[in-house]
């Protein structure tokens, strides 16, 4: 029986099956401003396209505009992460450059995971990793670092690099410091590196949702006294609930005095730099260790790459170095690096394309601009709800995500729950609205309701038409 999709096609056909994604995904982009932001059907409603794509790929060809239609009722199933009115969690806007990228990427297939097997593309990758060491967060010459897959692969190296680092092979005592705000891939990564639960330190907030540094010193010292080996703080530049920025300064000052690994966790923030607010808002970024960073969060690339940098690179190497009798034929390549020897995985894409294609098409200026622009919006989120008195608006977003909650009548505890359960309804109400989402967290207890504006899709118009939504519907309230 003649295949239609054979391995191999000819030029013809790979040109007919390039035209064919390429026009679906040209129409997906420019549909965004129209589709529902929130776009999750009743699961009982999905329950039959779900259970489709679980079968099993059949013996015979299919054809590939089958398939893209198929696919199509899926995407149409999914939070539309990328629309301009999606205000929920952190929101990944995907550049279509960078799609690109990848597809060029992919297409061409190279091996970047050891130097000698394509030096100019992993100089490519280093020359990304470079920008965003040093130019991008001010760590010193000769700092440098790994693309991963997300944020949480790369706190993942950071801790695992710090407890080689600060602990060698006896890991019972180590403790590490963090606050109730940080994120949960900190708790996960250290767990994963071997550190118990019971080692991991809560510390206290100050009001405004910061470390309180002073009681970090407190508990380092008591931990100290008992004979434990504290060796890992780690700081938020941008918490995701609120995007509050940890007294970095501070905190670098705690960690050299005494002698932690001091881990930023810029997954959500640290590309705000950029940015002359954000330079000034992040100061302390370049006395860290390790930094994380989530370029498919506010580099605006597509889902799937994040950034471990470090000021000492050996370090990395020393905690994740590994090699085999298969790799005789390996040379090294004129100072660069082997990723294979920086972090768990082995094989990897050329992953820096698709950062390295959006920064040279478009130019830094183009994300500097569009990064003033989010925090821009934020401002005019915040006093836009600041004024409306049925809401309680506590903090002035330090980065893009402003939070908010119902206004409680008195401070007792009954009109405290009254009021979360308010700000649940409220939220409820927002989304009805297919144009937009929002999602919620709980700060010092209480329930709140969160906007992070960070698509770059994202514009006044949707801004101003989400702050009318918020107005009309906390009258309701
Ligand atoms: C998103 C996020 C992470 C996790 O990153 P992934 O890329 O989702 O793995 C870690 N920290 C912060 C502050 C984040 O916002």
């Amino acid at each position: 029986m003649m295949n239609d999709f054979p391995l191999e096609p000819d030029r013809a056909a790979m040109a007919e099956m390039g035209d064919l994604v390429l026009g679906r995904v040209i129409d997906h982009v420019e549909s965004l401003p129209d589709r529902p932001a929130g776009n999750l059907v009743d699961p009982r409603l999905t329950a039959d396209l779900v259970e489709s794509f679980l079968s099993p790929p059949p013996e015979a060809a299919g054809d590939l505009k089958a398939l893209l239609d198929r696919l199509d009722r899926a995407v149409d199933c999914a939070l539309e992460t990328s629309a301009p009115g999606y205000l929920a969690y952190i929101p990944g806007s995907g550049l279509y450059s960078s799609a690109l990228a990848e597809f060029y990427a992919r297409g061409i297939n190279k091996y970047p995971s050891l130097a000698f097997a394509a030096p100019a593309l992993v100089a490519l990758e280093e020359g990304v990793l470079r920008w965003i060491a040093r130019d991008v967060c001010g760590l010193p010459d000769g700092s440098t670092g790994l693309l991963t897959t997300g944020g949480s692969m790369a706190t993942f190296s950071a801790v695992v690099a710090a407890r080689h680092d600060r602990l060698g092979e006896d890991l019972a005592d180590g403790t590490v410091y963090v606050t109730a705000y940080a994120h949960h891939s900190v708790a996960k990564a250290a767990r994963l590196a071997g550190i118990g639960a019971h080692r991991i330190r809560t510390v206290p907030c100050i009001d405004d949702l910061r470390m309180d540094v002073t009681a970090a010193a407190t508990m380092i010292g008591a931990d100290r006294a008992a004979g434990l080996r504290p060796f890992l703080l780690v700081g938020s530049a941008g918490t995701t609930d609120t995007g509050t920025v940890d007294p970095l300064p501070a905190m670098a000052d705690l960690a050299a005095r005494e002698d932690l690994w001091f881990h930023i966790d810029a997954a959500y923030g640290g590309f705000f730099r950029l940015t002359e607010r954000g330079r000034r808002r992040l100061a302390g970024t370049e006395r860290a260790d390790s930094i994380t960073l989530d370029p498919h969060k506010t580099l605006f690339l597509p889902f799937g790459t994040g950034t471990l940098v470090v000021r000492d690179p050996a370090k990395l190497y020393a905690a994740h170095e590994g090699t085999g009798n298969y790799f005789q034929e390996v040379v090294s390549a004129g100072g660069l690096p082997n990723y294979a020897h920086m972090g768990p995985e082995l094989s990897h894409e050329v992953r820096g394309l698709r950062a390295w294609i959006p920064l040279h098409l478009h130019g830094v200026s183009a994300f500097r601009e569009a990064l003033d622009e989010k925090l821009d919006l934020a401002e005019r989120v915040h006093d836009a709800l600041a004024s409306i008195p049925a809401l309680e608006v506590p903090w002035r977003p330090d980065l893009s995500t402003v939070a908010f909650r119902v206004r409680p009548s008195d401070d007792s505890a009954a009109a405290l729950e009254a009021a979360d359960q308010a700000t649940r309804e409220l939220l409820a109400r927002i989304n009805d609205d297919p144009r937009t989402l929002l999602s919620s967290t709980v700060t010092h207890g209480r329930q709140t309701i969160r906007v992070c504006v960070l698509g770059h899709h994202t514009h006044a118009d949707r801004i101003d038409e989400l702050v009318d939504l918020i107005a009309a519907r906390a009258e309701q309230v």
